[in-house]
């Protein structure tokens, strides 16, 4: 990768301060984001990663010259930062308790690197300013405290942010939070200012409570409009016209520069151990054959559910690949299968505790994925051409379903209670029929405009190049 023009032009050497926060899909991201601009400084814009010490970015040591990654609180107790996972789980609480522990610790050693800095024993570049996660207002405010410049990485979608802008509005009129009492037909209820999502698309987790959700959009979006710019882990020819409303209503520069795992490659950032050998097993498999099962890192199910899952996916006789993930089963010590799945699955299906998801998106054997439609897990399904069973559980992942459903017709939800019935069925329409066809082809015509828009002139190389010019000028 030659240097951007921003930086042979830019002078002295600098360094991009970052502050991710503690989640799998969130620090993929942004390690992703410090390769891409790493990459184009031609050696002269070094990284500092600031993490929590829970959750922090795996081996640090393999990470090439001109990266720093330090601890920020290791004395806080991890319980504090996590949240038990699962759709039952308090996301907003935990956002906002994450921010509450991590100021006073992140300000010490801001500080001390301004310090070191002023007093030149700083190896590397000047401070250029700080990348924060969108949902870490917390840190922003103790960057602006000492002068530093703050970016915002918005990790989610451009229609999530849209949708997260018109929540206060939402509210106003009355329709969030639902009373208790509403029935399922309510809400069904289409949102005409945000088309095509529905009212239950806009309630963000079953437990998190209403008044600790509106906090934290309301930080998430004050963290925006302060900032000097928002980048977005999206692309143009996707989300045009959200990502026109965000421009619009946000006031600050929008940095457009997705798919970030197109752009930016070999920084590691997998928090667990990525099983390889399902590589090899896929290898024997036949083109757009096998179904892709996987939740993500924090989304799980219940013991029923994993006994339905697992024989809706024997019966549908198709070829799987199933991420079982360590405490993916809620409620139960060991996931284990039940008895005679193993037998009646021999040959044609693979369980694994963690998968090295872009590489088996990529591979050609690969016909579907059922996901939790985590953002990422949605961005990186595209990017290959692969169409989705959606199971979206909390935070975003209604709103990502919903888009993969109604706007770019690449998937369908599968609703309602888990039933080894309908999951075979739903199997059978992604892979074996004319539907699944279709969508699998819109999928694949999406994932050409995702090649295009990292190209020479395409949009997200073009903004990268807007977004460096920025920090440089810092
Ligand atoms: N992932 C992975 N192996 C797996 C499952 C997921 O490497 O077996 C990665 C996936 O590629 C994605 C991230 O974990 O980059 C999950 O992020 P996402 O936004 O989809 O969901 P979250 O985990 O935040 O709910």
């Amino acid at each position: 990768e030659p240097a951007s023009p921003a930086i042979s032009a830019g002078g002295r050497r600098r360094r991009v301060l970052m502050f991710p926060l503690p989640f799998q899909g969130h620090l993929t991201p942004m390690l992703q984001l410090a390769g891409a601009l790493h990459a184009r400084g031609g050696g002269r814009l070094d990284i500092t990663v600031f993490h929590a010490a829970f959750n922090a970015p795996p081996d640090p040591a393999r990470h090439p010259p001109g990266y720093r990654f330090v601890a920020v609180g290791e004395g806080v107790p991890s319980g504090d930062l996590s949240f038990p996972s699962g759709s039952d789980a308090d996301f907003a609480g935990a956002l906002l308790r994450i921010n509450d522990r991590l100021r006073e610790p992140f300000r010490d050693r801001l500080r001390q690197l301004l310090a070191e800095e002023e007093e030149g024993e700083a190896d590397g570049g000047a401070p250029a300013c700080l990348v924060v996660d969108s949902n870490l207002r917390g840190m922003q405010l103790v960057a602006e405290e000492l002068g530093v410049p703050t970016l915002v990485l918005r990790t989610g979608g451009a229609a999530c942010l849209v949708a997260y802008m018109a929540f206060p509005a939402l509210c106003d009129k009355g329709l969030l939070p639902p009373a208790s009492s509403q029935d399922k037909a309510h809400m069904e209820m289409p949102l005409d200012e945000l088309t095509p999502l529905r009212l239950r698309d806009m309630v963000f987790s079953p437990i998190t409570t209403h008044a600790n959700m509106a906090r934290c959009l309301e930080h998430l979006l004050d963290a925006a409009r302060s900032s000097s710019g928002v980048i977005l882990n999206t692309f143009q020819e996707l989300e045009n016209s959200d990502l026109q409303k965000i421009t619009d209503g946000l006031g600050v520069p929008i940095y457009t520069i997705g798919p970030l795992h197109k752009i930016s490659s070999g920084i590691e950032s997998s928090l667990l151990a990525q099983d390889q050998t399902c590589l090899k097993w896929l290898d024997k498999q036949e083109a757009d054959s096998v179904l892709y099962v996987s939740l993500g890192s924090l989304a799980s199910m219940d013991e029923k559910e994993m006994l339905e899952t697992a024989w809706g996916l024997a019966n549908s006789q198709r070829p799987f690949l199933w991420v079982i993930r360590h405490n993916m089963v809620r409620s139960s010590q060991q996931e284990s299968l039940p008895e005679g799945f193993e037998e009646a699955t021999r040959g044609r299906g693979m369980v694994v505790p963690w998968a090295p998801q872009l590489e088996v998106l990529g591979h050609r054997a690969i016909g579907g994925f059922w996901t939790h439609n985590g953002w990422n897990s949605t961005l990186e399904s595209i990017c290959e051409g692969v169409p989705m069973i959606c199971r979206p559980q909390f935070a975003d992942q209604m709103i990502n379903m919903r888009y993969v459903q109604e706007v770019w017709k690449i998937g369908f939800e599968l609703e309602g209670e888990l039933e080894r019935g309908k999951i075979e069925m739903a199997i059978t329409k992604l892979l074996c029929m004319e539907e699944g066809r279709h969508m699998r082809q819109r999928a694949k015509d999406l994932r050409d405009k995702a090649v295009k828009c990292t190209e020479e002139n395409g949009s997200s190389k073009s903004a990268i190049e807007l977004l460096l010019k920025r920090i440089m000028s810092f």
